[in-house]
């Protein structure tokens, strides 16, 4: 890629400056692999963070969701609850385990998974006789889910809950942390994320022998043996100890990226405020990272999102849409789909601004100039 010097980015990593110590001292120690202190130093800190009981760091928050479903044994044929809006990551794994994703559309409230329209779908499942084996719930741009009643809908059903809060480390629900409240949680450190190990992700989960089982499907499911045995197939998902380093240095300053990026949030609010301009408030008892601030575009504003995009772009400035539903993608176009059309709607009409931690005031100014020089009141 060949970017104009100058660029603002829509979201770039932001080291702390301790990461190259742990980096150091694993060069230094010679432990360069997939064993080495950071790694059980990374999950302690991510547990201390989160609450969390146990941590299993991986090399994506893909693989972590992909174990995610194996530790629910999800089967070939079984379907799964998913977010309609999300990134496709969410929804891969499904396909990875040779299982049907059910997409389930959003509230308005939160933008994630409505807890009634996850009920009407799985009355309507049990109904054709089939039980779906799990919830995929997402908590999107760092906006917790509504946990409360989604978590009552799965327990009344009996169905386990994975938390995909890839872009919601630090973000909390009634004072928990998000991650926390289903079976397994899962993290994203990749580049583009609140915090970065240049790319990984973690699984998190309260039971000890489903975050053992997680270690060692992401080892290649090697048996207790002086040879290789094998009876389970496996995976190569485990975290480097140079990344985990990174990591490391990164979860010493996550309190102060999730004030920074709820500070850009702020900005953007404080100085975009006008009729056709919207953000998505914090609903009572939640309390959003703010990873990426998203704005909703009124029709009175007078400009499309795509406008306004390529208005930015024309000033050296990266912008990007909201996730594409998932029900929408060439790629899902036969999976069933639950909803009234909200999330499609938010896609039409949202824009997704430069929410780095890193962004100076002279660059939010460069941004807000723009937007406003486009938007009519
Ligand atoms: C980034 C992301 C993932 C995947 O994480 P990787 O570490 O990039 O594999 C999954 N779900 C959502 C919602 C994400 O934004």
């Amino acid at each position: 890629m060949n970017y104009k010097p100058g660029r603002i980015f829509l979201s770039v990593p932001h080291m702390g400056g301790h990461e190259r110590n742990y980096v150091l001292k694993a060069l230094e120690d010679n432990w360069v692999t997939t064993a080495g202190p950071n790694i059980p130093g990374f999950e302690h800190d991510i547990c201390q963070h989160t609450n969390a009981r146990h941590a299993v760091a991986l090399n994506s928050g893909t693989a972590a969701i992909h174990l995610a479903l194996r530790l629910l044994n999800v089967q070939p044929g079984d379907e799964v609850l998913c977010s309609t809006f999300t990134f496709v990551a969410t929804a891969n794994p499904i396909l990875y385990v040779g299982a049907t994703p059910v997409f389930i559309e959003s509230e308005a409230e939160t933008w994630n998974m409505c807890p009634d329209t996850l009920e009407q779908a799985i009355q309507a499942r049990l109904k054709l006789g089939k039980k779906p084996t799990c919830i995929l719930l997402v908590h999107l741009y760092g906006m917790p889910a509504n946990m409360k009643d989604l978590l009552e809908v799965a327990q009344k059903y009996d169905i386990p809950v994975v938390e995909d809060a890839a872009e919601a480390l630090g973000s909390r629900y009634s004072g928990h942390q998000l991650g926390t409240f289903g079976h397994i949680g899962i993290f994203s450190f990749n580049g583009n994320k609140i915090i970065t190990t240049s790319g990984g992700g973690a699984l998190v989960t309260a039971d000890e022998q489903l975050a053992e089982q997680a270690r060692f499907l992401s080892t290649q499911a090697k048996e207790q043996a002086p040879h290789y045995e094998h009876t389970t197939m496996g995976y190569n998902y485990r975290i480097s100890n140079i990344a985990a380093g990174i990591g490391r240095g990164q979860m010493e300053v996550l309190e102060k990226r999730v004030k920074q990026r709820r500070e850009v949030f702020s900005y953007y609010k404080q100085h975009l405020q006008r009729e056709s301009i919207s953000f998505l408030p914090e609903p009572k008892g939640s309390f959003s990272n703010r990873w990426l601030t998203t704005v909703l575009l009124d029709a009175t504003s007078g400009k499309s999102p795509e406008e306004l995009r390529l208005a930015l772009e024309a000033q050296n400035i990266e912008a990007r849409p909201l996730w594409k539903p998932m029900h929408l993608q060439p790629l899902f176009k036969d999976a069933p789909y639950f909803g009234n059309g909200l999330s499609e709607k938010l896609f039409g009409k949202g824009l997704c601004l430069p929410s780095s931690s890193s962004l100076t005031e002279e660059d939010l100014e460069k941004v807000v100039k723009v937007i406003l020089r486009e938007v009519r009141e």
